[in-house]
């Protein structure tokens, strides 16, 4: 009698998505995303991630590489019925191990086919699913008909799951909870994001790096990365903690030191984004925003009504791009317009004001800009946007310039509007 040995911790994962699809300019691998969160749940570190193509030469390759010095790789994608589908051949290739039909797969298959109702034969193709490397245990797939594979090969780990999300998730889901969980090392990584808004990311970093210092000598330490992105800062802070409570906790107190040094520009702590941090503050107040937008075509109002709930707080919008539009549906002088320019804090606070009573509401935003890539003039350059927020008592208006093409600018002139809407109610 030998006795079994105690099974490798799994602490290092690689992961690879597959799929030709995935190479071109259309399609994003999210999959990698939601896998990495459910291993990081558990503790588990990723360490490196690919995509390969569908192509067998070039797949194995790519296998080989990232099985190297990790405990676990997770390969999502190409385990459907078609002949581009070649994750399970490479994988038993890769791990040397034969590929033999599985009676019971095989009866499944049949089974749900049949279950169809359709009046032709199932194509030979789909047995291919049915497929199962030596040593392979089949893991069931509720939401297709492609199941998935895990391996133990020697102390590290395979699994293969299916490329598409709602196939995929309740698998990684059940894998985790279930198979990985006891073989990681126990310690959960804990995130927190906060978001901010009206600084640059040097600001920030000088802002917050006594704090930097504070944290990498917490016991465990705490991580901080800040990223910039379009029209936000974000700061993300993590811990390793074999108490993903008390882990927790340890970010609940960093993010309320964060808020301290940084304020009211911090406008999310809890993964909101700012149209629902406006959303929330409007609804909680029982007020009405309406907005006259011009440059950005609808933008802001798309992003407000993204959220469920918005017909608490969103009545009428108007997009008036022409001057004659801003005349006869805002009320904008036409006079103003010729003083001014459109792209004016003048009109900004007409559209603005007009929008407010025309729609009956609590709040109006105008904004007026040049998105690009014409348009632009040595003194309003394009990015220049006039933004202005009425409100009962008074309107501020304030002028931007924004960096970037035209999608950018448009992006970055609906976060600056929401973000005065934010700050106005903030102020309250
Ligand atoms: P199927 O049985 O549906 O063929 P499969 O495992 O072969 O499953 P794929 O054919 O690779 O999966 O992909 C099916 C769908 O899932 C496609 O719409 C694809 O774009 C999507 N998908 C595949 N991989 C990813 C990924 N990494 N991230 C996001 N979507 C993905």
């Amino acid at each position: 009698v030998t006795a079994a040995a105690a099974p490798s911790v799994l602490a290092k994962a690689a992961i690879v998505a597959v799929g030709s699809e995935l190479l071109e300019t259309t399609k994003v691998d999210t999959n990698s995303l939601f896998i990495t969160e459910q291993l990081n749940a558990v503790g588990i570190d990723v360490v490196s991630k690919h995509v390969a193509g569908d192509d067998r030469a070039v797949l194995t390759h790519v296998l080989r590489s990232a099985l190297a010095g990790v405990d676990l790789l997770v390969v999502c994608g190409g385990l459907g019925p078609t002949d581009d589908d070649l994750t399970r051949e490479a994988v038993a290739e890769v791990l040397a191990r034969p590929l033999a039909e599985d009676a019971a797969l095989v009866d499944q298959l049949k089974r749900r086919y049949a279950s169809r109702g359709l009046s032709v034969p199932m194509p030979l193709n789909n047995l291919r699913q049915a497929m199962v490397p030596a040593g392979g245990v089949v893991l069931d797939n509720p939401n297709g008909s492609a199941p998935g594979l895990w391996m133990d090969h020697g102390a590290q780990a395979v699994v293969l799951l299916p490329g598409p999300p709602r196939e995929l998730k309740p698998m990684m889901r059940e894998l985790a909870g279930a198979r990985l969980r006891p073989r990681a090392s126990g310690v959960a990584i804990v995130r927190r994001m906060l978001r901010i808004s009206g600084r640059f990311e040097s600001h920030i970093d000088q802002a917050l790096h006594p704090l930097y210092e504070e944290w990498a000598a917490a016991s465990p330490p705490i991580a901080a990365t800040i990223l910039a992105t379009l029209g936000q800062i974000e700061l993300h802070l993590s811990v390793r903690h074999a108490s993903r409570e008390q882990g927790a906790a340890m970010l609940e107190r960093a993010t309320a030191q964060a808020v301290g040094v940084i304020g009211e520009d911090v406008f999310s702590t809890d993964g909101r984004r700012l149209e629902e941090v406006v959303g929330d503050a409007l609804s909680s107040r029982g007020l009405w925003l309406a907005a006259a937008e011009s440059c950005t075509g609808g933008l802001v109002t798309s992003r407000l009504t993204d959220v469920a709930g918005s017909s608490r707080y969103v009545g009428t919008s108007i997009v008036a791009y022409a001057n004659e539009a801003k005349t006869s549906l805002l009320g904008v002088p036409e006079a103003l317009l010729a003083a001014h320019g459109a792209v004016s804090e003048p009109v900004a606070r007409a559209m603005a004001e007009g929008v407010r009573s025309r729609a009956g509401a609590d709040l109006g935003l105008g904004i007026t800009g040049i998105a690009g890539p014409g348009g632009g003039t040595p003194e309003k350059p394009v990015g220049t946007v006039a933004i202005a927020l009425a409100s009962s008592d008074r309107t501020d208006a304030r002028t931007f310039r924004f960096f970037g093409d035209r999608e950018l600018v448009k992006f970055q002139a609906s976060q600056a509007a929401l973000d005065m809407v934010r700050r106005h109610l903030r102020a309250e």
